[in-house]
């Protein structure tokens, strides 16, 4: 008989079942206390139940496999011994906690419940044992509270109306306990009261959910687990799920741990750390603890918490003890520890402790969630510690992440100006302005008009995700840096401000009160995430700088690892200089047109218009020489600025009637430098009408009809390539025919350009001169007969935003009206607009590497559509065999990190360079 599937995976003592690399069965929680303990780093005994039998729960009608209960027993037998301690036992009882676990961490998504095992035949055991009645009653309200709300109500499916909740109601209680002995914190109240407050507790339990709170072990435990299950499919696990892309079939594992107690006293604590500062990313140990307390009472903001070290305190925590210096010896045990996992896991470590009279417990070790500025200064200085490989760094910083640094913060001369309101703790980084809205919902319905808002609550929890997820930036005014709000907007990389005590918020009333200035909804804040800094009113904002240095440095480590070019489409020599700041390699499109559009155009445009609107050739003749002066300048200004680097310029591409002047001022201007009259203008221009201009008239059709208009562009840029030559300087222009369908058109541009390069080699006495000429891949059937384009072509570039409308039949000027219903009718899963469509166009563009190659080997291939900018298409082109991405300016350091991340992915050792 087959041996029955292991279902269970015990940790303790020094070993485990498991590994850090079995999260897909565990859970990253279950696989890191596994990792830990096999490291010999004190962990309390526990076993982990695998997201298999979640799995199973959910396709068997919410039932176990059958197997489960005895591999449970056993397990808990093993967890006993290590623990000399029995679960259930009254003499010497064992109390566990129950844990849940998914494969990426969701923090605050699943529940957890501690302390099980405490009944009433327990309690007195407990008390005998740990001689410390106040301890034992502490826990047991715990217990309530944390199990009525999460196995009794949640995983029971009751939803009661908002603030009717058992836990609120618990809290209740508590309150009035506190308020009635004069306790200022839950620490200040004695055995007595907490055992008054347990009696009430159960009497609520029974009232508002019409049970008795469970009085065995075996039975909170066996609830305890059926909830972190049923906690998988509650509705925010599903909402965070759903905006992560985490699919519904992972499942949960659930870790039952023994308990280790920090709030047993004085000389016990509980805290949370990260390896280093998950907010700006300094190799600093930084964390938060309080004394006499447990589980989550540190990130739920009930006390303040202490910092953790004295390098790390802040002038808001400059007056609280540091566990550096309160428990000398357990610090200097919690750091060795943190230098051990960093090693470990390469990486920087969320992690969670308690300390149990005076030793220290290991909880919970994982990657550690930061903000883009803290990944990129990470990534840097652990290439410089040798901690990590270039190619591993590359991996640690997303492109999402890294476009949060290239995009604003408060410009720092208006925070000079400006009126500071309150100041918090900088949980989440760059700058935000917008109007301060009071609940999520109404975040969302800011969002949805456009209106960048300021979400403000006293705290946030797990209900608030689609909220702060909608918001410009968050605000709360209870919490520490590792709180929800904090740990949320950390991860998504979102202006967050915790923590700010000077803030009196009345989300009732919908008023936000800092000294004397009372703000109500729709009123302007403008936050510095990165400094903590509330001010009042719309602060202007700034784009960041290109020239960070760690910027620079992580971007350099991108290029050593990346085998893909990356280049800029750029239209003037201004944005030229732009481009290559950002690291561009070249430019993957020039577009001549741009020159007759916007600011200093008017000149350029009314000579281009002669042109259009000449009716026979010597006219366009002449009016092409009066245009050419403008077009040579601007290329040659680009040439320049590129300074030897490839510059692909297409030759004229839209419609000419979208030149055509439509006022009657601007015609009769025309009409007087022809020699024509007004009537005459609006007749030519009425020649130009195009019913279906995107497929008429236009790219090389243009030159085919008006050769000397190719011809004179066709001179500007070899004329210029020649005087640049002259003065000593470089330039590599590759001419780039557009929307070509047949090998005959680049013949026929070919003979222009052959003609007129003999011209310009005589006038200037050159022997030869540098430059390639290709073509505009964009319509189906080029790319379709690329092997016969590849005759004449020496590059081709995809055109991918108009190949895209001829394969999909989409006009993208149009796609407003139908493309939401696509989506949300899972039609199409993505806009091929913005993502490439990878299924069809991507199959054009890999037939057309291909058959364009099997005639030209060396054919150079590039993108020059929109998604040049969007890492999946990168990967995509990568992939491909493309040489090259071309994307807008700013996008350029995201393309070079995607391409780098391919490079990565795909090669799985360093890739060599080999880029052009
Ligand atoms: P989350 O996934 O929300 O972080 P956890 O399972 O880590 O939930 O548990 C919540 C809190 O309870 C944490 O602070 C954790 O350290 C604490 N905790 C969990 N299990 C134990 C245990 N066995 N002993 C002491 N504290 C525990
Ligand atoms: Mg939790
Ligand atoms: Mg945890």
């Amino acid at each position: 008989m087959a041996k029955a599937k292991k279902y269970v995976y015990s940790f303790g003592a020094g070993k485990a079942d498991g590994r850090a690399d079995m999260k897909e069965l565990l859970g990253g929680k279950g696989a890191n206390l596994a990792e830990m303990t096999n490291l010999g780093i004190p962990v309390p005994a526990g076993f982990s139940i695998t997201t298999e039998v979640c799995t199973a729960y959910y396709e068997n009608k919410r039932k176990y496999p059958k197997e489960l209960k005895g591999q449970v027993d056993a397990a808990m037998v093993k967890m006993e011994k290590v623990m000399a301690k029995s679960f259930g036992d009254p003499a010497n009882p064992l109390l566990v906690s129950c844990r849940s676990g998914a494969r990426a961490s969701m923090p605050g998504m699943m529940e957890t419940v501690l302390n099980i095992g405490l009944t009433t035949k327990t309690i007195p055991g407990m008390i005998a044992l740990t001689k410390n009645p106040r301890f034992v009653w502490d826990a047991y309200r715990r217990l309530m509270m944390m199990y009525s709300d999460v196995v009794m109500e949640k995983a029971a499916g009751l939803e009661p109306k908002e603030g009717q909740g058992i836990r609120v109601q618990l809290e209740h209680i508590m309150d009035q306990v506190k308020r009635q002995v004069g306790a200022k914190s839950d620490t200040d109240l004695g055995t007595d009261q907490l055992e008054t407050i347990c009696t009430q507790f159960r009497a609520k339990v029974k009232e508002v959910i019409g049970k008795e709170f469970p009085d065995d072990a075996q039975e909170q435990l066996w609830g305890a687990v059926g909830a972190v299950f049923q906690s998988w499919n509650g509705r925010r696990a599903i909402s965070y799920r759903r905006i992560e892309g985490i699919p519904d079939e992972w499942g949960t594992a659930v870790n039952v741990q023994a308990m280790v107690f920090g709030n047993m006293g004085d000389d016990s604590a509980t805290g949370v750390a990260f390896t280093r500062n998950p907010a700006t990313g300094e190799n600093a140990f930084f964390g938060e603890w309080l004394t006499n307390a447990q589980g989550e009472d540190v990130v739920a903001g009930i006390r303040t918490p202490n910092p953790l070290n004295m390098a790390t305190k802040s002038e808001h925590t400059a007056h609280l003890k540091s566990l550096e210096e309160v428990m000398p010896a357990t610090y200097k045990a919690l750091a060795a520890i943190r230098n051990r996992l960093e090693k470990h896991y390469h990486d920087m470590q969320d992690i969670e402790f308690t300390i149990e009279k005076g030793i220290l417990w290991m909880l919970q070790t994982r990657n550690g969630k930061r903000t883009g500025t803290a990944a990129l200064r990470m990534a840097v200085e652990m290439i410089r510690e040798k901690l990590i490989t270039k190619d591993m760094a590359v991996t640690r910083v997303t492109p999402a992440q890294l476009d949060e640094l290239l995009h604003r913060i408060l410009d720092p001369k208006a925070e000079k100006t400006a009126k500071v309101l309150a100041k918090g703790l900088p949980a989440g980084p760059g700058g935000a302005t917008g109007r301060v809205v009071f609940t999520a919902a109404q975040a969302v319905a800011f969002a949805e008009k456009g209106e960048p808002c300021i979400l403000v609550r006293k705290e946030t929890n797990p209900e608030d995700v689609e909220g702060m997820r909608a918001a410009s930036g968050i605000l709360t005014a209870l919490g520490g840096m590792t709180s929800h709000a904090a740990l949320v907007a950390r991860g998504w990389g979102k202006c967050c401000i915790v923590g700010c005590g000077a803030l009196k918020i009345d989300a009732g009333a919908k008023t936000l009160k800092a000294g004397d200035t009372t703000f109500t909804e729709g009123d302007f804040l403008s936050l510095n995430g990165s400094k903590g800094i509330v001010y009042a009113g719309q602060l202007a904002t700034v784009d960041p700088d290109p020239e960070n240095p760690t910027l620079v440095e992580f971007l350099k480590a991108c290029d050593a690892v990346r085998v893909l070019g990356v280049r800029a489409n750029a239209d003037s020599p201004h944005d030229a200089a732009v481009a290559r700041k950002f690291g561009a390699e070249g430019i993957g499109l020039l577009r001549t047109e741009h020159m007759f559009y916007g600011e200093g155009a008017d000149v350029p445009l009314f000579k281009l218009r002669k042109m259009i609107l000449s009716n026979t050739v010597e006219e366009r003749r002449k009016a092409c020489d009066e245009l050419y002066p403008h077009v040579k300048d601007d290329i040659k200004g680009t040439l320049a600025a590129m300074d030897g680097l490839p510059v692909t310029i297409r030759l004229l591409d839209p419609p000419l009637h979208e030149f055509v002047p439509q006022g009657e001022a601007k015609q009769q201007e025309l009409a007087n430098a022809l020699g024509i009259t007004l009537q005459d203008v609006r007749k030519r221009a009425e020649d130009l009408h195009e019913s279906n201009p995107m497929m008429g008239h236009r790219g090389v059709r243009l030159g085919v009809t008006y050769p000397e208009v190719s011809e004179m562009q066709i001179r500007a840029i070899l004329e210029s390539a020649a005087e640049l030559r002259a003065e000593g300087k470089k330039a590599c222009p590759e001419i780039m025919i557009p929307v070509t369908c047949s090998v005959n058109e680049l013949k026929d541009q070919q003979a222009l350009i052959v003609k007129v390069k003999a011209e310009v080699l005589k006038k200037y006495n050159l022997k030869k001169l540098d430059f390639l000429v290709g073509t505009m891949i964009e319509i189906p059937r080029a790319a379709l007969l690329a092997n016969q384009m590849a005759e004449v072509a020496e590059f081709f570039s995809f055109g991918t935003n108009d190949l895209t409308q001829m394969t999909f039949g989409f006009s993208r000027d149009d796609i407003g009206t139908f493309m939401p219903d696509y989506l949300g009718k899972k039609i199409l899963a993505v806009d091929p607009f913005q993502s490439l469509d990878q299924e069809a166009v991507g199959e054009l563009i890999k037939t057309g590497i291909q058959r364009g190659r099997s005639v030209r080997e060396k054919l150079k291939v590039g993108i020059c559509g929109e998604h040049g900018g969007d890492p999946a298409s990168i990967h995509f082109c990568h992939k491909a065999g493309m040489n090259y991405v071309s994307c807008s300016a700013f996008r350029v350091p995201i393309a070079r990190l995607a391409a780098a991340q391919v490079a990565v992915a795909t090669a799985g050792k360093p890739a060599k360079k080999g880029k052009k």
